[in-house]
Parts: C-alpha cells; sequence; structure tokens
C-alpha cells in the first residue's frame, strides 16, 4: 500500500508483476552502521544510496514522511529527465530506489547525538552505533507568527496545497508569500478551482520570471505592499484582517482559507545540541565535502541553505556520501591530529 508510485504499480499490475516493495519493519535495539543519514528528503534519499553503492552499511533515519518537502509539492517540472511529475510520485520512486541498498527507519525521530567514537544516534525505537553522521534534515515552513495563525491551523490555515488545497474547490482563500513557493502553489490552486488571491508584503514578487507570466495568465489577482494582521474565524478561518503597510490603511476580507508559503525554517536543533557551527542565516556551516566543526558529522541539502532545489540538494547529498566514504578510508582526523 503506497509503497510504489501509482505509474510503476500499474505498469508492473498490467504485466502481473510480483508485488515485493515495502519498507520492512525492525525491532533491533542497537544498530551498527558506517554512515547514520538524519532525514529521508532527496538529499539524504540520494546520500544513502551513494553511500551504500561506495561500500558503507549506511541507513536512513526520518521522523515525517519521507520525500521532505517534495512530497508535498503539487508538480515538480525542472527535475532533468522528468518533464513533469508529482512531487509524491517522485518521492516514490527516490525510495523505491534507495530501498534497494538501504535500511530506512520512518517515523523514528532523533532524540540525542552523543559524538564520538563511536556516535551514537539515539531514537525513541533504537540506538545507532555511527562511525559518521549526515544530517540532512531539511527545513520546516516559516510562520507568519500572527494571532489566529496557530488557533486556525488544519481549520482554515494550511502550510500545504496538494494536501488541504481540494477542500477549498470553489472557495475564496489567500496566499501569503512572494517567492516561488507562492507562486507555484498559487497557480496549482487556481488549477484545482480555487478562488486564490496573493497577499505580498513587497510591491514586486520574488519568484522566478516564468512563473510570474504563469500567473499573469492564469489572472491570479496581487495584492501588494500588504501584510496579514491577523486571521480570524470562530472555529474555521471566516476572513484575514490586511494593512498596507505604504498607506497604513487596514481592510478586512473574506475567506474560507489561508495557505502560507513564505520560506523555511532550517531544522537545526540536533546540530545546535551539539555544537555545530551555525552562518548567520542560522543554517549549518560547512566546508566544500561537507563537513561541519565536529568530526564525524556532516550536512547536506536545505539544512544548509542555499538554492532549496530538488537536484541540488540530491547533488549535495551524493557530494557529501562521497566524501564520507573517501574521509572513512583516508580520515582526514588523523592526518590533522
Ligand atoms: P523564499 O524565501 O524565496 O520567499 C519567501 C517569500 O515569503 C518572500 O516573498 C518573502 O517576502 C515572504 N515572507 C517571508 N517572511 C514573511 C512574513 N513574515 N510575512 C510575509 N511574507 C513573508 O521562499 P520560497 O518558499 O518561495 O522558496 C524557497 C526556495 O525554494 C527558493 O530557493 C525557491 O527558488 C525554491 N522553490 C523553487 C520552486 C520551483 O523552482 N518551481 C518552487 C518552490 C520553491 P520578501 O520578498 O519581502 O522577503
Amino acid at each position: 500500500m503506497g509503497a510504489q508510485p501509482e505509474e510503476l504499480f500499474m505498469l508492473s499490475l498490467e504485466k502481473l508483476e510480483q508485488q515485493n516493495v515495502y519498507i520492512p519493519e525492525s525491532d533491533a535495539e542497537e544498530v551498527e552502521a558506517d554512515l547514520v543519514v538524519i532525514g529521508g528528503g532527496p538529499a539524504g534519499l540520494t546520500a544513502g544510496i551513494y553511500g551504500a553503492r561506495a561500500g558503507l552499511n549506511t541507513v536512513i533515519i526520518e521522523r515525517d514522511a519521507l520525500g521532505g518537502q517534495v512530497a508535498s509539492t503539487p508538480t515538480v517540472e525542472n527535475f532533468p529527465g522528468l518533464t513533469q511529475i508529482g512531487g509524491k510520485a517522485l518521492v516514490d520512486l527516490m525510495v523505491t530506489h534507495a530501498l534497494e541498498y538501504v535500511n530506512i527507519f520512518p517515523g523514528e525521530e532523533v532524540m540525542k547525538i552523543d559524538p564520538g567514537e563511536p556516535i551514537v544516534v539515539s531514537t525513541n525505537r533504537r540506538h545507532f552505533k555511527a562511525k559518521t553522521v549526515l544530517l540532512a534534515t531539511g527545513a520546516a515552513h516559516r510562520h507568519l507568527n500572527v494571532p489566529g495563525e496557530n488557533s486556525l491551523s488544519g481549520h482554515g490555515v494550511s502550510y500545504c496545497t496538494t494536501c488541504d488545497g481540494p477542500l477549498f474547490k470553489g472557495k475564496k482563500v489567500i496566499m501569503a508569500g512572494g517567492g516561488d513557493s507562492a507562486v507555484t502553489e498559487a497557480l496549482h490552486l487556481k488549477n484545482i478551482g480555487v478562488d486564490v488571491t496573493i497577499v505580498h508584503r513587497k510591491d514586486k514578487l520574488r519568484a522566478q520570471e516564468h512563473l510570474i507570466k504563469n500567473l499573469e495568465v492564469s489572472g491570479i489577482p496581487v495584492i501588494y505592499d500588504t501584510e496579514i494582521e491577523q486571521i480570524k474565524g470562530r472555529g474555521k478561518v471566516e476572513e484575514v484582517k490586511l494593512r498596507n503597510n505604504r498607506t497604513n490603511k487596514k481592510n478586512t476580507i473574506k475567506v474560507e482559507g489561508v495557505f502560507i508559503a513564505i520560506g523555511y525554517t532550517p531544522s537545526v536543533e540536533l546540530a545546535r545540541e551539539i555544537g555545530v557551527e551555525l552562518t548567520d542565516d542560522g543554517y549549518i556551516k560547512h566546508d566544500s565535502r561537507h563537513r561541519t566543526n565536529i568530526k564525524g558529522i556532516y550536512s547536506a541539502g536545505d539544512v544548509e541553505g542555499g538554492y532549496k532545489q530538488i537536484v541540488t540538494a540530491a547533488g549535495h547529498g551524493s557530494e557529501a556520501a562521497l566524501a564520507i566514504f573517501e574521509d572513512l578510508v583516508n580520515p582526514y582526523w588523523k592526518k590533522e591530529g
């Protein structure tokens, strides 16, 4: 159930092939590995494939949905070789591929990392004894932090158009944000019949030019220079209070949904706890080989900042896994020591 992309499943069903792709449960209390990858998004899954293919005993731990942000991206149109594919379908392909090589521990949260030899990674289920750890923990949705946002989350406030968009078919909603995510997701909402208006705090969108063109073609209105001050409603979203930050004029509009796509906050709690150095923006500081300041701990993907693209995350995941392989064969810390 859900272990394979629908397209692949249908093809194999036509051929009456045996179905054997699944993520096996493990009841092991202790697992030894050369490389423990924390995070099962494109960076982590790619690192898993590369690590295992280089001969490292590699495992991947993921606390939420495999695929990270991609799993909730409506359509991906810039992954080379796949003109257009649903985010979830792409994730299923990646997971199926990774499972050929690595053990994946889904739904398992890392509670603690103890650096040393070995590095001990403790989850809510077991301990992993690792030679190296790759932090591919990604980045989480940023919040507006306005009254009503938390209390109405799941009751009209949403961060995921693929998950919740269909509930708003024929209804009026706003989309907060002015970047690629806000525009892509607004286009998706419009496509499925939602009456969407973008609300952006600046006078210009910062999305890619071709996305802005699509926006114009779709006739999605944009309210510029405007901030959301409050989301109101009894039990569900009914209206939003807006303020024009140039004129200071306030107004209230009736909507049934508020989608928020205003960027990400890197997931660096574990990194911070063990003393991994961060950049001024709060991302993991790393060198060109994805090493952090702590021996044996590496990073890859959105948690490092930079362009948050599936291909860049996957690329950095492969780089990190290859660097880890080389470091384990020829440890830089021994050369330095
Ligand atoms: P971005 O950081 O690019 O944009 C965030 C947007 O939200 C900005 O317009 C910002 O406004 C606005 N914003 C931030 N905080 C607030 C706030 N508190 N209140 C109101 N507005 C706020 O994030 P995205 O998620 O759009 O994109 C992240 C990365 O993912 C980018 O690298 C992007 O290119 C990539 N991406 C690519 C896609 C594609 O290629 N199809 C699809 C989706 C994402 P301001 O401009 O004023 O700072």
